[in-house]
């Protein structure tokens, strides 16, 4: 299980984790194996594939979920939402997985396909909640179940202890361990982790994994801050905007530098902090997470130097 394999022994100074997303073509597709054979070589104690909101998207995902765990050493995760499915189709859906030895799930809601911040509506057969979608899984066979959690809150939270109560819940129906949204300021992650400590003593000793994504286009990271409601404190953004400079397109060599030292930053002071896992958003592309890796002491110079 993935909270086994944060205990295990690693490589660099803290086991880190990498989230690849469901790839659109057979180019992206070539883009994606290349990165992960280079992961592959650097041990993470686990990957995770994204669940798409469309049809096509989501059997790349489970095709390509499948591969990864028959094909590589990784240990993968699937992401699975909840988004227009029936419960019958959920079950069909971790049966699939099951089918092809995948036993890792981290179970979500989703969004509205289309509009992520707009209304979400339950399939009339599915589920309300990521929490029931824990519950189900866990009547369905022996699985290791993770969810989401959200350093900043969730945009749909009323307040701050209704989210901590969201992540609670979801942890005692089942979930062994969260990974968190992206954030830029770790100050957030370090509440999220007293706030669910304080209100569940034994939940709270569950790992709860924080997602970084090593920024390396300023235009990319806003559209990541504004799908996830997530925010770019001013300091940051500040230093984000000064390397982009002034002129009509972003520099993006001086951002992408600026990128891998502030993700090697946050990243040194959640390893100080006794973060259990690094868990990088890769977007399907092993340079800037490698770069970072490589700045905090894990040697990749091996996996850096394969053909590609
Ligand atoms: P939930 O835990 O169900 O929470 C959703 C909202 O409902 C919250 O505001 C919560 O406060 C509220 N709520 C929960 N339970 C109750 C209750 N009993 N009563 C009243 N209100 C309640 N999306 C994808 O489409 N595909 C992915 O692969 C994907 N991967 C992700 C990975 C990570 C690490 C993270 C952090 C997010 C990911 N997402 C993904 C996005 C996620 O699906 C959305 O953020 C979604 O809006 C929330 O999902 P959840 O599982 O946290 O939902």
């Amino acid at each position: 299980s993935i909270v086994e394999r944060l205990s295990a022994p690693h490589r660099g100074p803290v086991p880190f984790s990498v989230e690849f997303y469901p790839p659109r073509d057979a180019e992206a597709e070539s883009r994606l194996w290349r990165a992960v054979r280079i992961f592959e070589r650097l041990s993470p104690a686990f990957v995770s594939m994204t669940y798409g909101a469309g049809g096509s998207t989501r059997d790349r995902t489970v095709r390509i979920t499948g591969q990864l765990a028959a094909q590589t050493t990784l240990l993968p995760v699937a992401h699975l939402t909840a988004v227009n499915h029936s419960v019958a189709e959920l079950r069909a859906l971790v049966g699939a997985y099951a089918d092809q030895g995948i036993t890792n799930i981290l179970a979500l809601r989703g969004d509205p396909p289309g509009d992520p911040l707009g209304e979400w509506v339950a399939h009339p057969d599915g589920v309300e909640y990521a929490e029931q979608l824990v519950r189900l899984i866990g009547t369905l066979g022996d699985f290791h179940v993770g969810v989401a959690s959200f350093p900043e809150t969730h945009h749909r939270s009323p307040d701050i202890e209704h989210d901590t109560r969201t992540l609670v819940n979801k942890l005692r129906a089942g979930a062994e361990y969260s990974i968190t949204q992206m954030f830029f300021d770790v100050e957030h992650y370090l509440r999220l982790r007293d706030r669910v400590a304080a209100a569940d003593t034994e939940q709270g000793a569950k790992p709860i994994i924080p997602g970084i994504m090593p920024v390396t286009s300023l235009a990319t990271a806003q559209r990541m801050v504004e799908l996830s409601g997530s925010v770019i404190p001013p300091a940051v953004e500040e230093r984000f905007a000064r390397a982009a400079g002034n002129g009509p397109e972003e520099d993006r060599a001086a951002v992408r530098a600026e990128g891998i030292d502030f993700a090697t930053e946050m990243a040194q002071r959640l390893i100080a902090e006794g973060a259990p896992c690094l868990h990088f958003c890769s977007l399907n592309f092993a340079k800037a997470t490698t770069e970072v890796l490589g700045r905090l002491g894990v040697d990749v110079d091996a996996a850096l130097h394969v053909p590609a």
